[in-house]
């Protein structure tokens, strides 16, 4: 295998394939897939590296920003109430 072989090939290969990877488990997953078949995340669209891109968790986020106000309410309410 010559020199820098690798670095010219990979490319090429990225572009011309339709599956990514799932950006959890590395599983094979066709570009249309939303959904992980082997570890049930979803998955977003491919980067240009053919890895798949974890989608943003508005309910993750929602929740921990819930928890989070909720958790201040309480300190505020627990401490600094007349
Ligand atoms: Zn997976």
């Amino acid at each position: 295998m010559p020199p820098g072989y690798r670095d010219v090939a990979a490319p090429n290969l990225t572009r011309l394939s339709v599956v990514k990877r799932c950006p959890y488990c590395s599983a094979n997953l066709k570009n249309s897939e939303t959904r992980c078949f082997s570890c049930n995340r979803k998955v977003g669209e491919p980067d240009r590296h053919g890895i798949a891109k974890k989608p943003f968790d508005w309910k993750g986020y929602g929740m921990s920003l819930l928890a989070t106000v909720a958790f201040i309410g309480f300190m505020w309410w627990a401490f600094f109430r007349k």
